[in-house]
Formats: C-alpha cells, structure tokens, sequence
C-alpha cells in the first residue's frame, strides 16, 4: 500500500477545517429572492424567481408547485475558458440540486406554478455544486417560500489515505493515478440533520465513508451559521411570499 502521500494540505489548512466562508442575500433586488455564497475562491450566485404559473399547461401539477433549478459555470470562471451553454455535467448538477432542495422547499401551497433558482458560478475552485446549493437555498428562504427547514452543503473526501473537509481544485487534481482523491459533496437538512443528497466520486472503505460523513455534518453545521447570519441581516424586510401568479 506505501506511505500516505498526503499528510499535510498544502493550504496549511487543518483536515477537517473550511475555507474562508461569506454569505449575502438580497445581491439582486430585481428578483423574488437572491443570495450569494463563496467559499475560498469558489463563489456561487442563486436567484429566485416564482412562483408563477407553468406553461405549457402540460407540466403542471394541480397538486403542487414544482421547483426547477439551472445551474452554470460562467466561460471565464476556470482557467481554461469553458464553452458556454449547457451540458452533461451541468444538467446532472441542476437535477441533483432540484432534488436536493425539493426535499425541504413546500410549494403545495402553489399548484401549477413553477419556482426557478438560476445558480451561477462565476469564480470556480471546486466545490461548486454545494456553493451554489448553499446560496439557491439562502435564496429560496429570502424569496419567503415555505420551507420545512434549510440545507447547507459541503464537499468531503479522501486523498491518498487522509480524509478532508472542503476539497479545492488543486486537491480535487491530486493522484488520480494512485489511489486517487475520492470527491463526496453531501447536502445536510438543519433540524433533522438528515442527507438530502450524497454523491461519490472515488472509491473509500465504509468506516471512511462513515467518518467522513460525520466530518461533513460538522461542517454543514458551521455552514448553517453563516447562511442563518446572512438572512436574519435582511429578516423583516422579506418574510412573505412576493407573488403567486403571474406578475
Ligand atoms: P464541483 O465544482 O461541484 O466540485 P466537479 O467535481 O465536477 O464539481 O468539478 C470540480 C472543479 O473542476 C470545478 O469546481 C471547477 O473548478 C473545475 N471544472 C469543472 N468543469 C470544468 C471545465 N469544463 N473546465 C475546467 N475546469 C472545470
């Protein structure tokens, strides 16, 4: 098996501590909702904008308000320019987002209706995908739709032999010929610290697996307090839903 390759981030940072974290919601005044999440160099915009009726008609369900999420990398926001538009990765990002934030967001209320959340990124450093589930979340909340309680995201894994919190481009790149660095964004509910959503890129043992996961519902917990801290800054300004139809 060998040594541990990596027995020290590079960063300095501890195993299981955070990048830097700073929250804001209420970034665009045009929209229902709107927050704005950045961790290190990773920065992640979300916008709301419903509920409004869904068309074509054929979408709607008479029972519920359905949520559609949108997720996208601006070109500019890696080093090496990407193609804009959507595609594979881009469209597994906005479903698992849809399911992870359908989960907690109560839109019976809202039949027929359609709420959209545009997540952007326009700065990356891996971790986009819980950035933006941390600020689509924040911005549902600003939107004031009923949530059964809010979720905070983190990525976690394993590089070469060492379990970390909040992975960032250069160690999501590291051995990829060895055993590799297993990447697992894990999405946690904040009462019933539950995982709404778990993906895993990599290969780790099920004790890992177990004690990453602890690792990551520690850190959503930090999270939590940052996106909370954010939206009590606007409380009272937005508490209601700010539409129902098409305004
Ligand atoms: P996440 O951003 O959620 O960690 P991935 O694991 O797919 O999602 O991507 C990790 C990181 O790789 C991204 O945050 C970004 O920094 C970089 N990246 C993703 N797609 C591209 C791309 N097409 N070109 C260059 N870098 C990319």
């Amino acid at each position: 098996m060998g040594d541990n390759l990596y027995k020290e981030r590079y960063s300095k940072r501890g195993m299981t501590e955070v990048r830097p974290m700073t929250a804001k919601v209420g970034v665009v005044p045009s929209a229902d909702g709107s927050a704005i999440f950045e961790t290190g160099k990773t920065k992640a915009i979300a916008v709301v904008r419903g509920p409004r009726t869904l068309h074509p008609q054929h979408m709607q369900n008479a029972r519920t308000g359905i949520l559609r999420v949108n997720y996208g990398m601006m070109p500019f926001s890696v080093e090496d320019r990407i193609r804009p538009g959507p595609n594979r990765r881009s469209e597994e990002i906005s479903k698992v987002a849809e399911w992870a934030l359908s989960s907690v967001v109560d839109l019976s209320g809202f039949p027929n209706t359609v709420v959209d959340v545009f997540i952007q990124i326009p700065q990356a450093d891996a971790g986009t995908r819980v950035a933006g589930i941390n600020a689509a979340a924040m911005a549902l909340a600003h939107a004031g739709l009923p949530m059964k309680e809010m979720v905070s995201a983190i990525g976690v894994g394993k590089i070469d032999k060492t379990l970390v919190v909040d992975l960032d481009k250069y160690e999501d790149s590291l051995f990829h010929d060895g055993e590799g660095s297993t990447d697992i964004p894990v999405v946690m509910t904040s009462r019933g610290k539950e995982i709404a959503l778990l993906q895993l890129d990599g290969k780790i043992s099920f004790s890992e697996f177990r004690e990453v996961v602890e690792m990551a519902k520690k850190a959503c917990g930090d999270i939590l307090k940052v996106q909370t801290r954010a939206l009590h800054e606007v409380s009272g300004d937005r508490l209601q839903v700010t539409g129902g139809d098409d305004e």
